[in-house]
């Protein structure tokens, strides 16, 4: 059988995120594969705002689609608020379900992997980690040189740039490039 066969059985042939329009694309929710359990079946105007932040109107109808039965959607529809999480409606949306912590694990995929702070070496860095320099650094506005190999305690990350992060070298706070250094 079709996908487009199967999920009519699933959800009488409308988009699974707005359920207004007629769905014509399936959209498989990565990383997972191309099987049926893996796909949404979204309309075009859903598609054309897949990347749209700021079409928080059309948006409001995952409030419907977080509830589904299918984990799919429900992952995708995470997905999409996720990337809108910093406006308030979106952060309730996702606040108003109690998911399963597996669906949001994937829903939430992509951001793992892109938005997570990384060493040079590709370890995840979070609050109040240990780090070691890995070259010398000249600290901007001194006169002074941080030396390969030194410690910096208790790092904080910067929470808008994932290539930053904030430590105390010589009493002093500094922004350190995180290509720069490894977790310790
Ligand atoms: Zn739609």
């Amino acid at each position: 059988m079709t996908f487009f066969k199967k999920y009519v059985s699933r959800s009488g042939g409308v988009c699974e995120l707005c359920a207004l329009e007629s769905a014509t694309i399936e959209f498989t929710v990565s990383p997972k594969e191309d099987q049926i359990e893996n796909q949404v079946a979204i309309c075009s105007t859903c598609e054309l705002n897949l990347s749209n932040k700021e079409a928080r109107d059309h948006w409001q109808c995952l409030s419907g689609s977080i509830w589904s039965q299918e984990p799919a959607v429900q992952a995708l529809s995470y997905r999409i608020l996720y990337g809108m999480k910093n406006q308030s409606w979106a952060n309730d949306i996702m606040e108003s379900i109690d998911m399963d912590e597996e669906i949001v694990q994937w829903g939430a995929h992509i951001y793992e992997i892109t938005l997570a702070h990384q060493d040079a070496f590709g370890n995840v860095l979070e609050n109040g980690d240990n780090v070691v320099l890995i070259q010398a650094l000249k600290v901007r506005g001194t006169n002074f040189t941080a030396s390969k190999g030194a410690v910096v305690k208790k790092i904080r990350l910067v929470s808008d740039n994932t290539s930053q992060i904030e430590g105390k070298i010589n009493d002093q706070v500094i922004v350190i490039l995180t290509q720069f250094v490894k977790k310790n």
